[in-house]
């Protein structure tokens, strides 16, 4: 708190009054965790329920960026754009056509098909199991899909991506729309995960509590936990069911009453 007000008081010694904040200060509102790794120092925002903006020592990656793209206004433009799938909550063609720039675009299989012309050109695919390097960062493509009879046409296996990004000594997971399945569970050396839930869509709190514990990432943040009809899977109760040692971030996913 001390340093804050010192660095404060000396900007504003410095500089005038009416200023241009910094980046950190006017993203306030999805100022984010900064994990301090061998690469460098890796800064998650989370947007909304499975959106989020990652800056990394690689660069700036967006990763499922949809909804209003003034949210994205107060962000640092994407360097990498990640798609996990084709669902209106992880994939949007207009978003990612206003605010792709000059960045580049990955997506598994199913979406590089559906991407208009302007977008597909240049575009990166990556499917189940497969691995690219961009930028020299390792990334891995993770099958994400249902593994409960009755869910299994939403998140059909083969078809949609989870992906782990390689960062040196700092590995992250990001689970896109999937259950507790064995390649979720046999994750190595995770440092940082993002694993949904919700219902009927991917899992209940108890199954990603007990996929997270089997491959025991350091940190993990809940995300996509927001379900049909405003119900919602209680991103505490997932943290108690947690087995000792992984600790849970919580981000700012969801506007106030915006969970049921
Ligand atoms: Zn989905
Ligand atoms: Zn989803």
């Amino acid at each position: 708190m001390q340093t804050t007000r010192r660095r404060f008081l000396a900007g504003a010694a410095a500089i005038p009054a009416i200023t241009v904040l910094p980046f950190s200060a006017r993203a306030a509102a999805h100022s984010g965790n900064t994990f301090d790794t061998d690469a460098g120092p890796i800064t998650i925002h989370p947007i909304h329920h499975a959106s989020m903006v990652m800056e990394t020592p690689k660069g700036v990656i967006y990763v499922d960026p949809v909804g209003e793209t003034a949210i994205y206004d107060d962000m640092p433009a994407p360097d990498l754009i990640l798609v996990t799938h084709e669902h209106g909550d992880h994939y949007s063609a207009d978003v990612l056509s206003a605010i792709i720039g000059e960045a580049d675009l990955l997506t598994n299989p199913a979406v590089h098909d559906m991407l208009p012309e302007e977008l597909a050109e240049g575009a990166m695919m990556l499917a189940n199991g497969e691995m690219t390097t961009w930028n020299d960062l390792r990334i891995d493509a993770i099958p994400a899909y249902n593994i409960t009879p009755e869910r299994e046409n939403f998140h059909p296996q083969g078809r949609d991506n989870g992906y782990v990004l390689s960062f040196e000594g700092f590995r992250v997971y990001i689970s896109g729309d999937t259950e507790d399945t064995p390649e979720m569970r046999a994750l190595e050396d995770i440092d940082l995960a993002f694993v949904s839930m919700n219902l009927p869509f991917t899992m209940d709190a108890e199954a990603a509590a007990a996929g997270v514990s089997a491959f025991g990432p350091t940190y993990v943040y809940p995300y996509h936990y927001r379900g049909r009809d405003g119900g919602t899977q209680d991103p505490e109760e997932f943290a108690s069911l947690l087995r000792e040692g992984i600790e849970v971030k919580l981000g700012d996913w969801y506007e106030e009453g915006e969970l049921g």
